[in-house]
């Protein structure tokens, strides 16, 4: 008999968030909301506070809190609403809360997501720039207070249910001679290079297999998605940069595997919808239905392989080479690309503008040693200012 688990999912209101409602409702016997998190949509998240009925409901936005309040109120539902960063941590830590979905995108998720390692929740993991930035400090917290964590990555979820069960982060003692990272290769796969200077902003987001939120749309788009992702495995799995082969994959079903020393290769397929790795990651190490169709695989019909474009996707290669300088390089990388995504999505530069403007940041700053929290948020901090004088410039 599984045990009711109770949930915090922050970021509730975007791509992940939504799907792992999706799940969620299907097991109302198995999970139950305790609180759910947004930026600013209060009117989705009043919604999502009407089906689910959580304890808590946090807003970023003040004004966006003060019209849920009175939603909320006029509506009769017993919901507290919180309004703040401060909230996020709050609730991600909350004693009656045992597992926290950490789907908020950017570095802006990483303080509440260690603050639910730090307090040994079960984490099931989509926000990697938690990873890409705190990597070592984050996973320190697991260790330390016996946290369970989850991928929720569809490249790492397969690779986790690829390795060995209880893989304690030795690959060579696991027999593990690879981890083979596959990648769709995105909308500009084969978009004549010319051509990708004037490419939109809807392009971008316009990805082939998976509908997604719009900033990890535009890393699928230049790659660093992968590049991230690499980061991601780096420090979930404790492989080498040179442990990590991207492969492109254009069809997204094969959704990562793993090469072991006797030969064998072990994949995870399935349809690209994340409510798999979502249900996989809720249920663990139980197995639950997802909403998800079964895989057709006469009509899948052939999976082809090709080694990735370090040309065309120059951000692949910057952040091979974040992961090898190590320090502050990866937290730099993060800071100047969220900053360089949001300038493209504003139309305020060019797509080819975006390795561009992360190698410029990589050239002024060197990285330097990690010893706190705080050395990676001045990273962040002074990346973050290059890059917007950069673009300003
Ligand atoms: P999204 O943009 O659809 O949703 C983001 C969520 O975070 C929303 O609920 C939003 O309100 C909230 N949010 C945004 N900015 C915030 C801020 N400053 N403070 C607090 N909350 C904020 O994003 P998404 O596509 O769901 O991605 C979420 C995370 O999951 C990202 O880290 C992404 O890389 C990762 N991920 C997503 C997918 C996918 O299929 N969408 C797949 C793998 C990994
Ligand atoms: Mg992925």
């Amino acid at each position: 008999m599984s045990k009711l688990t109770r949930l915090t999912v922050l970021g509730s209101t975007g791509s992940i968030g939504k799907s792992t409602l999706d799940v969620v409702s299907r097991h109302p016997d198995k999970y139950r909301i305790i609180a759910l998190t947004a930026q600013q949509q209060d009117e989705l998240l009043f919604e999502q506070c009407q089906r689910f009925q959580p304890r808590y409901a946090v807003l970023l936005d003040e004004a966006a809190c003060e019209r849920l309040s009175k939603r909320i109120a006029a509506a009769g539902l017993d919901v507290e609403v919180l309004c703040g960063v401060a909230a996020l941590e709050r609730v991600a830590t909350l004693p009656e809360v045992d597992a926290v979905m950490a789907a908020i995108v950017g570095a802006a998720g990483m303080q509440s997501t260690l603050a639910a390692a730090q307090a040994g929740k079960k984490i099931l993991l989509a926000n990697k720039e938690t990873l890409v930035l705190a990597g070592h400090l984050f996973m320190e917290a697991v260790h330390r207070s016996g946290s369970i964590l989850l991928p929720i990555d569809s490249e790492h979820n397969a690779i986790f249910q690829a390795l060995p069960r209880g893989y304690a982060g030795d690959m060579k003692q696991s027999g593990v001679s690879k981890i083979l990272l596959t990648a769709s290769g995105g909308p500009f796969r084969n978009t004549p290079i010319s051509e990708l200077q004037h490419v939109t902003p809807e392009q971008a987001c316009a990805h082939p297999n998976w509908s997604m939120g719009r900033k990890i749309s535009v890393d699928s788009a230049s790659m660093m998605n992968k590049g991230l992702e690499v980061i991601e495995a780096h420090w979930l799995f404790n492989a080498g940069a040179d442990d990590i082969q991207v492969v492109v994959h254009p069809q997204s079903v094969i959704h990562s595997m793993v090469q072991y020393v006797d030969g064998s290769v072990l994949a995870q397929l399935g349809n690209p919808d994340m409510r798999t790795p979502i249900a996989f990651a809720l249920a663990y190490p139980e197995r639950i239905e997802a909403g998800v169709a079964p895989l057709d695989l006469f009509q899948v019909a052939r999976l082809d392989f090709t080694a990735p474009d370090f040309v065309r996707f120059p951000c692949l290669a910057l952040a091979y080479q974040a992961l090898r300088a190590g320090g502050t390089a990866p937290a730099l990388l993060n800071a100047a690309n969220e900053e360089a995504v949001a300038a493209f999505l504003e139309r305020r530069i060019s797509f080819l503008d975006i390795p561009r403007l992360i190698e410029t940041v990589l050239g002024k700053i060197a990285s330097a040693e990690v010893e706190k929290l705080q050395d990676l948020l001045d990273a962040d901090a002074s990346a973050r200012g290059a890059a917007r004088e950069w673009i300003a410039g």
